[in-house]
């Protein structure tokens, strides 16, 4: 595996792969990696010739009080499971690299943004669609693989795609979890112990309310105050939202039918933990 610093030097690398004929598979991440990660890593290897993986905490992505600086880091670890989960080459630039003046040409999140994270962390996507701008058009790559625990992540980026026609196909990996069902995240190491066993509670309240929608429970506001009900009184930590969507147009629905997202947010001491479910009926 190559280790990659330079924006130039990975374009062209990229360029010389794709002029040779072989197809790149590219997995997007902020590092720390985790089980999450390395499946998107390991389905990318399956599917094609080249596999590109990127580092890169995003300060456009992060706002002012949040948690840019303490994110979590480990190059020499990351760069040895990216290669045993079979990357080729590593991009790991630094942000004076990525973004040596602020950007001039700004990208705007119109639709799908206002409820969420797009709601509790403004201008949190119009970051992420920047620089994922930047990263297809230095990675070039054919498919590009993204994680279903940030669902409404992939519905912006399919409509980045869509709207900038971006030669690149979108693909989508389910949820890693622990064996307790928490989703695999790099912010759970700022869990404390006692928060750790209560996390548990928020993949469990999703599973809950979605037997109760299998069972015929079709009212939004039900499903949504007995989960809030169950993380109250089973987490000390804070509820920032709990909302269920049509998907992926993340539009409010009267009554449940059709694909939904109940997905929620929960802020503990030092992390604020996401999870969601995507229940098609
Ligand atoms: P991050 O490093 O958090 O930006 O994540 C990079 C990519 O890994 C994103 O596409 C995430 O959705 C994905 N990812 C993160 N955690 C998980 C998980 N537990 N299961 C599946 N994919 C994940």
């Amino acid at each position: 595996m190559k280790v990659i610093r330079s924006v130039k030097e990975m374009q062209n690398t990229m360029l010389e792969q794709k002029r040779s004929g072989k197809s790149i598979g590219f997995v997007p991440t902020m590092g720390y990696l985790h089980e999450g990660h390395l499946t998107l890593i390991k389905q990318a290897r399956r599917e094609n010739d080249i596999v590109a993986v990127s580092i890169f905490v995003n300060p456009l992505q992060f706002g002012a009080n949040e948690d840019l600086s303490t994110y979590p880091r480990n190059f020499e670890r990351d760069s040895q499971l990216a290669e045993e989960s079979g990357a080729d080459y590593l991009f790991c630039p630094e942000a004076s690299e990525m973004y040596p003046r602020p950007l001039a040409v700004k990208v705007t999140v119109e639709d799908r943004t206002d409820v969420l994270c797009g709601r509790s962390r403004p201008g949190h996507f119009d970051g992420v669609a920047a620089v994922l701008l930047k990263l297809f058009n230095i990675v070039i790559p054919n498919f590009a693989y993204f994680g279903m625990k940030d669902a409404q992540q992939v519905a912006v980026i399919d409509m980045l795609i869509t709207d900038y026609n971006i030669p690149v196909t979108l693909k989508t990996v389910e949820t890693v979890r622990e064996s307790d069902g928490l989703a695999k995240s790099s912010r759970n190491v700022y869990l404390q112990p006692n928060e750790r066993e209560e996390a548990v509670i928020l993949n469990k309240s999703l599973n809950e309310a979605r037997e109760g929608i299998i069972n015929g429970e079709r009212d939004p506001e039900k499903v949504l105050s007995f989960m809030k009900e169950r993380i109250e009184q089973n987490s000390s930590g804070t509820i920032d939202y709990i909302e269920l969507y049509s998907y992926p147009e993340l539009k409010p629905v009267k009554e449940i039918k059709g694909t939904i997202i109940i997905a929620l947010a929960v802020k503990f001491t030092k992390a604020r933990l996401i999870d969601n479910t995507i229940i098609s009926i």
